[in-house]
């Protein structure tokens, strides 16, 4: 895939960058390995303060940020505004925290002096995608760097001017040269990197492909990963819900980034005896929804990233179509220039069709209909992917049993999942492993050191006695 700004508004190539050299890659892993020893013998007052800087410096920036990640991915750019305050918060969250996160943790064990240390593990490669350009990156960085880690970012390739940006921030935020650096390279090389010793551990933010090729070449060095991948959430709708709330709620939720974000509900799985009010209701919102240019603040839904995700999500609703769903609204690209695709609901969808059974990326919308609780959660469960779930219900038994039947790294009850810094965030199943956000997210790229200290009488003691 070319390195390259294409605008999805347009569907012009507005710049493209010439892939790093393999010496240039080099210079930049040595760089990085370089500063990494450096920096984990930095106070972490020291690396706050430039996760603190990075995090104000977003703030003052957020209209310029938003402007870059609209032109190179077609979100909106009120939404990208948000974004770019999303990762001020993230910064400022880590800043807040990680020392606290961090600090030794007495064990009271036997007569010793003993403790757990978080140590960082040294230079981590972050692969992330494109949707969430810098959300994504942040979330990484910003615990990562606090941490004493140094970053090396193989960015989406149609993102490389959010990667530039991104290098900047935190070099202007104080952080030393070689501490966070995007690698403008393709997929290909990925291996190339992640194969050097000097890299030791890698996080992705992708596909189910891109992860697990990137855990196979980890695994082969015995390195760590974190996967973030793909999901295809559920939304129960049961019969106790506030019907008119969820299905507003629905079509945020399922149109959020123009529709392509991984914790996007993507299945509406609603009780046998709200569905036709629900679905109306529904139906009705994805209609009124304003597809066009992403600056234009009355925009709801801009273009799908590239012309390649068009294409998919496209043949994804014929071939669900072809096999008995039916079309509600939408169901064709827009005419004309860009990557625009009409807001499109789907009903009598099998848990064999594809838009059931495959993540879709885009305002596409399925509904299905569950006879009862244990049908919906047995809809719900059978998919391969297991990231978020929402459930509308005001019954407090049903809330329960939801929360803890779903297979899901989060389920949000009366309301739409989304990322939050003071929590985990993650899947299980193909949607991957391992947690952002929260101190579990940073204590994935540490050393969890432990140190027993004996004395006394205790010298020498041996611990099988
Ligand atoms: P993608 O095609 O998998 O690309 C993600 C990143 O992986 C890009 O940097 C890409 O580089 C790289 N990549 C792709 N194939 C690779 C390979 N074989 N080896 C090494 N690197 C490879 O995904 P995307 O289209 O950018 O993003 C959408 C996907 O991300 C969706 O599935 C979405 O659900 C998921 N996502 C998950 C989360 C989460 O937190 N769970 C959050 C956001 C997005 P190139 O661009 O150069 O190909």
């Amino acid at each position: 895939m070319a390195i390259a700004t294409i605008s999805p508004a347009t569907g012009q190539l507005i710049k493209s960058f010439p892939a790093l050299t393999d010496r240039e890659i080099e210079d930049k892993i040595e760089t990085a390995s370089r500063t990494a020893r450096a920096w984990r013998a930095a106070p972490i007052a020291e690396r706050t303060a430039v996760v603190r800087r990075a995090g104000e410096l977003l703030e003052e920036r957020k209209a310029e940020y938003g402007r870059l990640m609209t032109l190179e991915m077609g979100k909106t750019y009120k939404s990208a505004v948000e974004e770019a305050a999303k990762c001020a918060l993230g910064c400022r969250y880590y800043a807040d925290n990680a020392e606290r996160f961090l600090a030794d943790q007495p064990v009271d064990a036997d007569k010793e002096r003993s403790y757990v240390a978080f140590e960082p593990l040294g230079v981590v490669l972050a692969v992330m995608p494109w949707n969430f350009p810098f959300w994504q990156v942040i979330r990484f960085a910003a615990p990562a760097l606090a941490a004493g880690n140094a970053g090396l970012l193989k960015h989406a390739s149609n993102v490389p001017q959010c990667a530039l940006a991104l290098e900047q921030l935190f070099a202007e935020a104080g952080a030393p040269g070689g501490a966070f650096q995007a690698l403008l390279i393709g997929s290909e090389a990925v291996e190339r990197v992640l194969s050097d010793d000097r890299v030791v551990a890698a996080t992705l933010t992708g596909s189910e492909g891109a992860g697990s090729s990137v855990a196979s070449i980890a695994g082969k060095h015995i390195k760590k990963t974190v996967l973030e991948l793909g999901g295809s959430d559920p939304f129960i709708v049961m019969p106790s819900a506030d019907i008119e709330a969820a299905a507003r709620t629905a079509v945020t939720a399922r149109t959020i980034n123009n529709g392509q974000s991984c914790i996007a509900a993507k299945r509406f799985i609603v009780a046998e005896s709200v569905a036709d009010r629900f679905t109306r209701a529904f139906v009705d919102a994805m209609r009124g929804l304003v597809v066009g240019d992403p600056m234009d603040e009355r925009t709801n839904v801009g273009p799908l990233a590239t012309k390649q995700i068009r294409d998919d999500l496209h043949s994804q609703i014929e071939g669900s179509i072809a096999c008995g769903a039916t079309l509600l609204t939408g169901g064709n690209p827009c005419d004309g220039d860009g990557f625009y695709y009409q807001p499109t609901v789907l009903a009598n969808v099998t848990p064999d069709m594809p838009a059931f059974r495959e993540e879709t990326f885009g305002p596409l919308a399925v509904v299905v209909r569950a006879k009862d609780a244990d049908h919906a959660i047995e809809l719900a469960n059978q998919s391969r992917f297991g990231l978020g779930a929402a459930v509308w219900t005001r019954d407090e038994v049903e809330i329960d049993r939801f929360a803890r039947a779903l297979d899901a790294g989060s389920v949000f009850v009366n309301g739409m999942v989304a990322s939050d810094p003071r929590f985990p965030f993650g899947g299980v199943k193909k949607s991957g492993y391992g947690r952002e956000l929260s101190a579990f997210g940073i204590h994935e790229f540490v050393n969890i050191k432990t140190v027993r200290i004996f004395g006394g009488a205790n010298q020498g003691k041996s611990l099988i006695e």
